[in-house]
């Protein structure tokens, strides 16, 4: 849930269409009632990633539950580019952070990939993550929340990648080259693409050379940075290149 001058926005997975009421959740219901003292016929903006955003009222409120029922569309649903964040997990706060920051940087979805340096992918809580970007996107009034998926090992990962979804591959190894992205497709594409970031320890010579097979390593500039630094500078190049910024 995330408000914005007076207007809470909350993801609900649910049709959305004119007069449709929405049961609420009990932690919907807390927030809007107990936490944001909203009250009958207050306004809630809801959206589902399939629908747009509607314009909806508080109909029924109470301690465990209520329903909010659609008045009007106010946004016709839009898809973001294609792009897809591939990510070794990192330690959890960190973690956190990079998956609120990829949301807000309009990432489609969030691939976790257990690589060879990869610390303790057995611990990664998917269900927090994706809740975590549930929460981004409310805030960020995104119209989809991307899917976070359970962590793939990297080689199953390649060995089934859809040669058509192109590869922007972060290589620490290349820092300090010229940073250059291959400028084909043209600039805001719909062309699949996937961001590629290795965890703290990097990425192996085994995955480097086998990414370099399908992608032309990328240089982040001279300075090594943190993974969750890198993917928000990778993000934020792709986007003003190739996505939706331009
Ligand atoms: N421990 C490694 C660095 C890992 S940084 C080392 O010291 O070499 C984590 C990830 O961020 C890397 O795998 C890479 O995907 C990305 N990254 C960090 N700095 C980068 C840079 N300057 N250029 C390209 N990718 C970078």
């Amino acid at each position: 849930m995330a408000r914005k001058n007076n207007h809470i926005r909350l993801y609900v997975d649910h049709p959305l269409r004119a007069a449709q009421r929405v049961s609420l959740t009990r932690d919907q219901a807390h927030y809007l009632f107990g936490v944001m003292r909203l009250g009958l016929g207050d306004a809630v903006a809801l959206f589902n990633g399939r629908d747009g955003e509607w314009h909806a009222q508080v109909s029924e409120a109470g301690k465990k539950g209520g329903v909010l029922t659609c008045a009007d569309q106010t946004r016709p649903q839009t898809a973001p580019p294609d792009l897809w964040l591939v990510c070794a997990p990192i330690r959890r706060e960190r973690l956190s952070f990079l998956v609120e920051k990829a949301v807000e940087l309009g990432a489609a979805r969030i691939v976790l990939m257990q690589t060879e340096f990869t610390q303790d992918a057995k611990r990664v809580r998917v269900d927090k993550l994706q809740a975590t970007a549930v929460e981004a996107a409310e805030q960020c009034e995104a119209l989809v929340v991307p899917e976070v998926t359970e962590v793939t090992k990297f080689k199953p990962l390649m060995d089934g990648w859809d040669p058509t979804r192109q590869i922007m591959f972060c290589d620490e190894a290349a820092a300090g080259a010229a940073t250059s992205l291959p400028d084909t497709p043209p600039p805001n594409t719909t062309h699949p693409w996937a961001v590629f970031i290795g965890p703290e320890g990097g990425f192996s010579d085994t995955e480097r050379a086998r990414l370099r097979e399908v992608a032309t390593p990328v240089s982040l500039g001279p300075r090594i940075l943190r993974a969750e630094t890198a993917a928000i500078a990778a993000l934020t190049l792709w986007q003003s290149r190739l996505g939706d910024w331009t």
